[in-house]
């Protein structure tokens, strides 16, 4: 399985990295040696001293696809979970200032925790589904998918036009504003609605 990631996906996150509001989706990579299972710890790497969360959703690829048109894409998706797209702030910083690919700044081991996934038949419309991250106890990201700049089937779509979905691939689709450092002894609590999907301990 692979892991696709999508940058810059909303506006307010674009403005506090003092980045661009995208025209196009930004996509990366994380390797499946980057998927931490639920209930496993997330112990700090030696690379970096600022390790940043990004809380996301995360659409779980249902059959294989290529070259999907947007209106079909609700087919390849059945599930929508939470996970975290850990990022090395301090390295990503470094590439970015040297015009580098900022992969390694993403793709480390175990930057990508994903918690329990939901059908999304329980959810709703795909478009409105409320999600926060809790630091030890306090709200620290709250997202609506409605603020999307590019939608799931849009990006689903997209990303398909350049590489194949294969079944049990992921698609973090983002991270709203308030992204921040993470340190020992952290708890990191994510919801979807009011429902909790993944409890992290930072070691
Ligand atoms: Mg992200």
């Amino acid at each position: 399985m692979k892991i696709i990631a999508i940058g810059r996906n909303y506006a307010e996150h674009a403005r506090e990295m003092k980045s661009e509001v995208p025209t196009e989706p930004v996509i990366f990579l994380k390797p499946d040696t980057a998927l931490l299972r639920e209930g496993q710890p997330f112990y700090l790497p030696a690379f970096s001293s600022e390790i940043h969360h990004e809380v996301e959703l995360v659409l779980k690829i249902c059959k294989e696809g290529k070259h999907i048109a947007e209106k079909f894409a609700p087919k390849y998706y059945e599930e929508i979970g939470i996970g975290i797209d850990f990022t090395a702030r301090d390295l990503q910083a470094k590439f970015k200032a040297k015009g580098l690919p900022w992969e390694l700044s993403k793709a480390f081991d175990n930057s990508a925790p994903v918690g329990r996934f939901l059908p999304k038949t329980q959810l709703g419309n795909p478009d409105n589904i409320d999600f926060h991250l809790d630091i030890n106890g306090n709200t620290v990201q709250k997202g609506n998918s409605r603020d999307l700049i590019f939608r799931f089937d849009f990006l689903i779509s997209y990303v398909s036009q350049f590489i194949t979905l294969r079944k049990g691939d992921l698609i973090f689709t983002g991270t709203p504003e308030g992204v921040g450092p993470v340190k020992a002894d952290d708890r990191l609590e994510a919801f979807i609605g009011g429902e909790k999907l993944l409890d992290l301990k930072i070691r």
